[in-house]
């Protein structure tokens, strides 16, 4: 599945990290997903709930949407994208040049 492996390697980000920290418990990871980064959160969720068993058993995942917005190449308008081939609002070019909404990271842990 690919949520699994998103989450395996977030997973592995964060145990690294932690190592890294000398800390022993990880008590929350905080991700960053785009809106055009292509997750589904539900099945992301659930398979952290499945994958930190071993790695992070403690760990809570925070989430934090990242809209996607993009900018028209034609005329310069900046609109928000649901998905990666949107149509510019004001003139109707195919097609706007991402601006954000692509990110699948991990912005901070929690540990101690
Ligand atoms: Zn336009």
């Amino acid at each position: 599945m690919h949520e699994m492996s998103i989450v395996m390697s977030i997973l592995d980000m964060a145990a690294d990290r932690a190592r890294a920290a000398d800390a022993r418990v990880i008590n929350a990871i905080e991700i960053e997903v785009g809106g055009l980064a292509g997750v589904e959160l539900e099945p992301l969720r659930f398979c952290f709930q499945v994958a930190r068993r071993d790695i992070a058993p403690e760990a809570e995942l925070i989430v934090h949407e990242i809209p996607g917005r993009g900018r028209c190449a034609g005329c310069g308008s900046e609109a928000a994208m649901d998905f990666a081939w949107a149509v510019c609002p004001d003139c109707g070019e195919v097609g706007l040049e991402v601006l954000q909404g692509r990110e699948l990271r991990v912005r901070s842990l929690s540990v101690d």
